[in-house]
This record gives C-alpha cells, sequence and structure tokens, in this order.
C-alpha cells in the first residue's frame, strides 16, 4: 500500500515566503548552461541544511539523497541552467547578469526558461519530506542537472558514474513550467516530448567581386536556396500524419553589399516523435544540402552534427499512475492530458540509462487572463517570460511531492 496522496503538501506560509525568497534570488543569478558553479553550491547548501546526502556529478549537477527506511527508491530531476538572453521583464527581482559562451563570446543571461521554478519547486518538495519523514518511507533521491538547454547535462551526470553512486530508483519523475494556466499542470502518455537533431551547416563558394558574380560561386544564393527547399521536405516527403519540423534560425554570410563572400554558415534543427520518420527525414536532408550546392558547381557543403535529444517517452502505466494522484490533491480540472509537444529535453537519458520509466509533466506559469487573452503569450525562452510566483510554485511543490508520496513507502 501507499501513502495516501489525497492529503495536500503542508505548505506552511513560512515555507512558502522562504521559497518566494529562494526563487528570486535564483532568478536574479542566472548561469550558462554546464556553468552552474553559485547554483550548484546554493543547491547543495540548502540541501545539506535539510539533511540530504549530497554529491557533486556530471560537473555542476548535484545528487541529493534522503535515505528513510526500508522503502522504495523514488527520484525526481530538476535542470537548474540558464539562457543567454536579455531579460526584459521589468520585475524588480530581473537579472542583469552576464555569461561566456563557450565560443568566448560574452552575453546576457537569463532564466528565460523558468528552471528557476524547477529548482524552488524540488528544493520545496524536499523540505515537506525531510520535515515529515514520519509520513513516509523508503528513500528520495533528487537530481539537480546541469546543461538541460545544450543537451549535455543528463548525459554528462550518467558518464560521471551518476547511477554507481546514487541508489537507483524505480521510476524518475520530472516537470517543466510552460506558458499554460498558472494553477494547471497537462500530462503526456507514450511520446510526449520530440527528438531533435541540430546541424551547422557551412556552404564552401568561391568569393569576387559584387559586379562579377560569373566569376564566383555564390553561396548566399546556395543557402538560400537550400533553406527554402529544406521546408519542402516537410511538405512533400514526411507523411502529413506525422509531426515534423525543420526550422533554420540562424544564418550568417558577407561583410558588405558587394563582395560576394566565399562561404555561408547556418543552422537546422530538426524535430520528430517517430525514429523512422526521423531516420528518413534527415536522410533527405542531407540529400537535398549535397545536391544544392552540386546543382551550383559548389564542393560538397560541411554538415556538422551540434546536438542530439532523444525522444522523450512517458512510461504509460507510471502515467496513469501519476495523473490520479494528481487530479487526487489538484482535482479533476486542473490535470490536463494533452497531445505530444514538438520541444526535446534530454531528462530521459536519466531514467533511460537504468531502464526504469520516466514520467514528465507541465506546470502552468501564467494567469488565466494572460493566457486567454489577444495578444500573443510569451513563451519559454522569450526576454519576456515571466512566470507569476503564485500560483505557480506551489503546484510546483505539491505536483513534485505528490508523484514522490504517490510512489514512497506509508509512514512509519
Ligand atoms: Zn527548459
Ligand atoms: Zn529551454
Amino acid at each position: 500500500m501507499t501513502t495516501d496522496t489525497a492529503d495536500v503538501p503542508p505548505i506552511g506560509p513560512q515555507l512558502q515566503a522562504d521559497l518566494h525568497t529562494l526563487y528570486k534570488q535564483l532568478h536574479a543569478a542566472p548561469e550558462l548552461s554546464m556553468q552552474e558553479q553559485a547554483t550548484a553550491a546554493l543547491i547543495t547548501q540548502r540541501m545539506g541544511a535539510l539533511g540530504y546526502d549530497t554529491f557533486g556529478c556530471g560537473g555542476t549537477g548535484v545528487v541529493a539523497t534522503l535515505e528513510n527506511g526500508a522503502g522504495p527508491v523514488v527520484g525526481f530531476r530538476a535542470d537548474i541552467d540558464a539562457l543567454p538572453v536579455a531579460e526584459d521583464t521589468g520585475l524588480d527581482y530581473a537579472s542583469s547578469a552576464r555569461g561566456t559562451l563557450p565560443d568566448g563570446s560574452d552575453v546576457p543571461v537569463m532564466h528565460a526558461c523558468g528552471h528557476d521554478t524547477h529548482i524552488t519547486s524540488a528544493i520545496g518538495a524536499a523540505t515537506l519530506l525531510a520535515e515529515q519523514r514520519h509520513t513516509w518511507s523508503g528513500t528520495v533521491v533528487f537530481l539537480f542537472q546541469p546543461g538541460e538547454e545544450t543537451a549535455e547535462g543528463a548525459a554528462a551526470m550518467v558518464a560521471d558514474g551518476l547511477w554507481d553512486k546514487a541508489p537507483h530508483p524505480e521510476v524518475v519523475f520530472g516537470q517543466h513550467v510552460w506558458p499554460g494556466r498558472a494553477g494547471q499542470v497537462e500530462v503526456t502518455s507514450g511520446p510526449a516530448m520530440a527528438m531533435a537533431d541540430s546541424w551547422r551547416v557551412t556552404v564552401q563558394g568561391r568569393g569576387g567581386h559584387g559586379s562579377q558574380p560569373h566569376n564566383t560561386i555564390d553561396p548566399v544564393l546556395i543557402a538560400a536556396h537550400m533553406v527554402v527547399r529544406l521546408q519542402s521536405v516537410i511538405s512533400r516527403e514526411v507523411p502529413a500524419q506525422q509531426p515534423a519540423v525543420v526550422t533554420v534560425a540562424s544564418f550568417h554570410a558577407g561583410l558588405k553589399e558587394n563582395i560576394i563572400p566565399s562561404e555561408a554558415v547556418f543552422t537546422v534543427n530538426v524535430r520528430t516523435l517517430d525514429p523512422r520518420v526521423r531516420e528518413r527525414l534527415l536522410g533527405a536532408l542531407r540529400r537535398v544540402l549535397l545536391a544544392e550546392a552540386q546543382a551550383s558547381g559548389a564542393p560538397e557543403p560541411t554538415i556538422e552534427e551540434l546536438y542530439t535529444f532523444p525522444l522523450m517517452h512517458n512510461d504509460p502505466a507510471a502515467t496513469t499512475a501519476l495523473t490520479a494522484a494528481l487530479r487526487e490533491v489538484l482535482g479533476q480540472d486542473d490535470v490536463l492530458e494533452v497531445p505530444a509537444r514538438m520541444g526535446s529535453e534530454d531528462f530521459g537519458h536519466l531514467p533511460g540509462a537504468i531502464g526504469v520509466p520516466g514520467v514528465y509533466w507541465f506546470f502552468g506559469g501564467l494567469p488565466a487572463e494572460v493566457v486567454d487573452g489577444d495578444d500573443p503569450v510569451p513563451s519559454n525562452h522569450s526576454p519576456h517570460f515571466a512566470p507569476v510566483i503564485e500560483p505557480t510554485l506551489t503546484v510546483g511543490v505539491t505536483a513534485a511531492w505528490t508523484a514522490l508520496m504517490s510512489r514512497l513507502g506509508t509512514g512509519r
């Protein structure tokens, strides 16, 4: 028998105020992927003070374990990194932090994906579990993961021996804030988030004077043809019933209007939900890139694979059980079952590395009037993404606590 989760988590006014302060502190001091030193130190200090055993893992990751007698081992993951975005929310706790990207460029940094709400929610749930040890039994393992945005952190933790050092959970949970209604949670069973592949394409041409294009091979024109033709692969080669997205979001070439440059560089981001569709789509994209270069008499373009996100698959049985548990606590209407998203996550590596189920859900962060209004809603990664603190954090803590309690043993 498991613990009765119909009880709501006992978040008192003191804990709530403490979590608000923690959230603002994290929001004002974001750190780029795999550079989350101060964030990791803060997490280690907080979790240690609660009585958790902690160790660093995967660079700036932190694992925090609390053993509380015999019983199931349950895992919860929170990602901790921020993005190179200049915050423009106008919040009084807005970030003015800066950071250095791996290429050496100095950039503004913002918790534009809301991972600060994930850290705060996890610490909130961890606090409740530490304070209420008589209400459960077993072991909880919190995984504070660095570098989600660059698809590095989960793999880095696994490669650093995460599962040699930490107890193996029977299930790992995780969650993400998103621009839905604050107070609501969204769950998807089965494939829940897309595989993503990113490439950097370098088109080689032959530079020269803008007045004499016949003496050059113009990489700008070739790359422009490539970008347009890549989209036609989606409409002509992917079955209409299969979700797939191709995005070219960066494109760089040339310095001056009358100098034809010798190369053009752009990136391609590809998202799919079915491994067979992925394989076919990537093959077709590669074919188009090579053929367009050949059509213009240019050398073969260079295609660098930047990173790959795995499919995020929510174990159906664990998802059904979690949905029922969340509905008991949050209410039937505030736990929605929704289709898969085309966003991506590296969360799946963590349970996947030991072959246990994972379940990952979304919680809303915006007021209903903003979500339902006529203006475009600021999404994750926007400089305007500003989750409301409540009820966002209370629901984040409640969902995390409920998921863990639904799998832990009864009280002692
Ligand atoms: Zn995120
Ligand atoms: Zn993100």
